[in-house]
């Protein structure tokens, strides 16, 4: 492979990664939240917003459908009603 090959694989490589960011990002072990301006997180039942500024639980009820929901159920993107 020349550089110019490589450069193409690149671009091809982050294309498709592109394709996958579509999906809904899910809360994980690495989500942090900042202290002062909190982060905003998605139940995965209702799609309401709630606010959390750290991640120091392992579940917490949505302040929507009162529904304990996993930290790792929850959404870091607001999800598109689906039809
Ligand atoms: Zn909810």
């Amino acid at each position: 492979m020349n550089s110019e090959e490589i450069k193409e694989f690149r671009k091809v490589w982050s294309n498709s990664n592109r394709f996958d960011s579509n999906e809904i990002l899910k809360v994980n072990k690495h989500t942090r939240a900042s202290k002062y301006n909190g982060k905003s997180i998605f139940c995965p039942n209702c799609n309401t917003n709630n606010k959390v500024y750290h991640f120091c639980w392992s579940a917490i009820t949505c302040g929507g459908c009162k529904d304990m929901i996993e930290k790792t159920d929850w959404n870091l993107q607001e999800q598109l009603k689906q039809k």
